[in-house]
């Protein structure tokens, strides 16, 4: 059987007798929108993170939308994140009339490096033109973003922090778990990510009980509190379907009972047989990864894509997350950022290839890759 990048039908067939139970119970129940078991999942999940609220959503994106209109994010506002990053990071504030601002990475983590976070920040105040709100630090590839450094930054110009834990769920800090830092938290349960449902699917964390009432109001049209055809604000249509809850119910058991144990040895495996043929992540001291992906860097843009060839010829599935910077895409390009704002960024985008990686990957997989490559 050819390889799998991220194997979902091995997962499946591990947990087939609880997920088609759930499913079948909701369709018995007929409570497709927001059902008990949404209600059930999204206890478990602030339990989980250490959070005082998780209010599910739509999906990932619509999270970070909602999260951002809860802060009152709009036109004249600058965001602050990631230039390496999924679009939805930036996307969501541009569709609210904001503008997103760019920051390079970390070359060690992938992720914002606070420097040039707090560069950004000046460079946005000395311009004049926007006002600094918010920073979203994105846990990439699994690994929450350096908050220590962050945190204090936010503190320094008065900013609000979300947390894009999309890829992050999971991980941990010294025991504090990704989607428990900033003022709101998110992830995305999109079937690839960490925590993945059959569909879209997205939550929102947070500890404030202002925040999370307004957020149960704004996924729901901004209905009122006590009654639903009196919308006090304007709101989105994005709830969690019952089936995903249930899905995702027997998913998260396995993830935390065995699943995150299972791609940190993996990644333990990879590490330790590509040490001195490529390099390997880097987590630093205290960093737990939930390996949304398991990204290697090349010499460069050409060993990178002949090595990406040739693997695929051998029958081992790879991809490059991501091929550009934010500030590369079409839909920014306007904006006319230079490269050489971004090195980093450039740099990782060149040389970057994210392995198989997938709680029921074997060692025999392992080996399988590692040998590949070294070949
Ligand atoms: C996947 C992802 C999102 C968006 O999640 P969706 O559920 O696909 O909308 C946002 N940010 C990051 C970093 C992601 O990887």
């Amino acid at each position: 059987m050819k390889m799998q990048f991220r194997d979902l039908k091995a997962q499946y067939h591990a947990l087939k007798p609880e997920i088609d139970a759930g499913i079948q119970a909701v369709i018995e129940s007929s409570a497709f929108v927001l059902g008990k078991p949404v209600t059930e999942l999204e206890n478990k999940l602030a339990e989980y993170v250490g959070r005082k609220h998780c209010v599910t959503c739509g999906n990932g994106t619509d999270a970070l939308q909602l999260a951002l209109m809860v802060l009152g994010v709009g036109a004249g506002d600058a965001v602050f994140t990631s230039d390496f990053t999924f679009f939805a990071s930036a996307g969501t504030s541009s569709i609210l009339g904001a503008t997103p601002v760019f920051a390079d990475i970390d070359l060690n983590t992938f992720n914002i490096s606070p420097e040039a976070l707090e560069e950004a920040i000046k460079r946005t105040i000395t311009e004049g033109r926007l006002t600094p709100k918010v920073i979203i630090p994105v846990d990439l590839f699994g690994q929450p973003a350096d908050y220590s450094k962050i945190i204090p930054i936010a503190e320094k110009y008065n900013l609000k922090i979300i947390e894009d834990g999309a890829q992050g769920f999971g991980g941990n800090i010294n025991g504090k778990m990704a989607c428990s830092f900033g003022d709101i938290s998110i992830t995305s349960f999109f079937p690839a990510k960490p925590l993945g449902c059959y569909g879209d699917g997205g939550a929102i964390f947070t500890d404030s009980d202002e925040y999370a009432e307004r957020l149960r109001s704004l996924r729901a049209q901004g209905k009122s509190p006590t009654d639903k055809y009196d919308n006090r604000e304007i709101g989105m249509n994005s709830r969690l379907d019952t089936l995903q809850a249930a899905i995702l119910l027997p998913k998260f058991k396995a993830f935390v009972d065995y699943e995150l144990d299972a791609v940190n040895k993996a990644a333990d495996w990879y590490t330790e047989k590509l040490e001195g043929k490529v390099i390997t992540p880097n987590v630093p001291n205290g960093f737990y990864s939930s390996w949304a992906q398991y990204t290697v860097l090349f010499k460069d843009r050409t060993e990178r894509d002949a090595m990406q060839a040739k693997l695929k010829s051998g029958g081992i599935p790879t991809m490059i997350y991501y091929p550009r910077g934010l500030h590369q895409q079409a839909a920014y390009r306007k904006m006319n950022l230079p490269d050489d704002l971004f090195p980093k960024t450039v740099e990782a985008a060149n040389r970057v290839l994210s392995l198989p990686m997938h709680p029921y990957l074997t060692e025999r997989d392992v080996d399988f890759v590692v040998n590949e490559i070294i070949k």
